[in-house]
């Protein structure tokens, strides 16, 4: 159903989402089940996404990456999250939020050190940004202060919904080590499980994306050397914004593989279930459900992939602000609403047995709805373009 190659992405596209796609249906699909039951990360599954390289795709084939871009990363998130929404979501966390941004941002020693480890599979990252009392307000209401100690940092505060927390082995936290300057006084720093003073506060018992650990993170007294300074201090801001607009690009191609399953299922449900006599997608009214998920899953699909473009090639100046930070915006805009609109569909086609928690099609319902929060929620994403439009 995804021809890449429409989008104008070169064959080379094309075959990793093949690759992908197909390495999803026969082997990461059959984990989702037990995954939203269990609330369990298959961490030896992950592992083998490194076997089979799809880990570290943007990072220097020197560390055992690929080489390619954001976009390759975004169809490898599609892919997978058309067979296992969680998987995808975990591997967004560490490959894009936490290693991309490792690799955009990090010195050499600092690559040296952990993008081996991202590419073989290893090591499993997350981002530390949102915390208890600053959610959309993320930079002005940060209360993490790192202070610097001779050779060390010294970090306090606490970071809330972390996708990976639980598990992660490196998380790139962002604290304040100037507050009087604001959002102009973070920095980024790259905090390992074992350093002394972090801790995991709570797993958190999600509705959705079940499998794919959330946690709340510690930090009291934590000892950083500064050595994991990412970049240079104070300018912790720069590593956020050019992160968040990629982000945001590459949730909207997640957002298209759930979308296209929940088609997939949906359709397979209306040819089977009979009512007054005849397959259920022959009625009408059904059909145009299914018209409707049709159309909104090409739709987001077209855009997704025609911003995932433009940002091809982008320097770090020129992300954050400007058109693309209100294009990619929008590209996470229409498919955060696009995919709660295409999933209540595909719920109400599959009628009462959509509401039983074992159908896949209620897994994924229940993802829906963080996709419109997550990555700023849908009112910043509004804000972000409307600022632009209006400037
Ligand atoms: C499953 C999950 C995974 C996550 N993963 C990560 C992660 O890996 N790393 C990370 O750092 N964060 C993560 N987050 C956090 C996520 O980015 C935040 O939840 C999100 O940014 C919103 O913050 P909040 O929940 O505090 O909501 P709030 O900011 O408190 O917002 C509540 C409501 O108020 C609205 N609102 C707030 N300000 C305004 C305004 N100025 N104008 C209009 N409306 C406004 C919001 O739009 C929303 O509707 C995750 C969250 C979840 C649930």
């Amino acid at each position: 159903m995804s021809d890449i190659c429409r989008y104008g992405f070169g064959p080379e596209y094309q075959q990793l989402f093949d690759m992908v796609e197909r390495y999803s249906r026969e082997n990461l699909h059959e984990l989702s089940a037990r995954m939203d039951d269990e609330d369990w990360f298959p961490r030896d599954e992950y592992r083998k996404l490194g076997a089979l390289g799809v880990l570290g795709i943007t990072l220097p084939a020197e560390y055992g990456g690929a080489d390619m871009d954001e976009a390759a990363q975004a169809m490898v998130a599609h892919a997978i999250a058309k067979w296992n929404p969680s998987i995808s979501l975990s591997y967004l966390a560490s490959d894009n939020l936490c290693a991309n941004n490792l690799n955009r941002h990090g010195s050499a020693a600092q690559r040296e050190k952990y993008l081996p480890g991202i590419c073989d599979g290893s090591l499993l990252g997350a981002l530390g940004l949102t915390e208890p009392g600053a959610g959309s307000d993320a930079l002005g209401s940060m209360a993490t202060r790192a202070r610097r100690d001779g050779d060390n940092y010294i970090l306090n505060g606490r970071k809330l919904y972390i996708t990976n927390g639980p598990e992660a082995d490196l998380v790139l936290v962002y604290a304040k080590t100037s507050p009087e300057h604001g959002a102009h006084g973070i920095s980024a720093f790259v905090v390992e499980r074992g350093f002394s003073g972090f801790g995991i506060e709570k797993e958190l018992d999600k509705m959705g994306y079940r499998g794919s650990p959330t946690g709340e993170l510690v930090f009291e007294d934590c000892i950083v050397p500064a050595e994991n300074l990412i970049g240079e201090e104070n300018k912790g801001v720069r590593v956020v914004m050019s992160g968040l607009d990629l982000e945001r690009a590459l949730l909207a191609a997640h957002c298209v593989g759930i979308c296209e399953r929940a088609l997939e299922l949906s359709v397979e449900f209306a040819k089977g279930r009979e009512q007054f006599g005849t397959a259920i997608g022959n009625h009408q009214l059904v059909q145009r459900m299914l018209a409707h998920m049709y159309t909104e899953t090409a739709s987001m699909r077209g855009f997704c992939y025609q911003i995932l473009k433009e940002c091809e090639g982008l320097s770090d100046d020129e992300v954050g602000h400007g058109e693309i930070h209100m294009r990619t915006a929008a590209s996470v805009l229409l498919a955060g609403r696009a995919i709660n609109r295409v999933l209540d569909n595909g719920m109400q086609i599959h009628g009462g047995m959509g509401f039983m928690r074992e159908m896949e099609i209620n897994r994924l319902y229940r993802c829906a709805k963080i996709l419109e929060i997550g990555a700023g929620t849908r009112e910043i994403r509004e804000l972000i373009i409307g600022g632009e439009l209006v400037k």
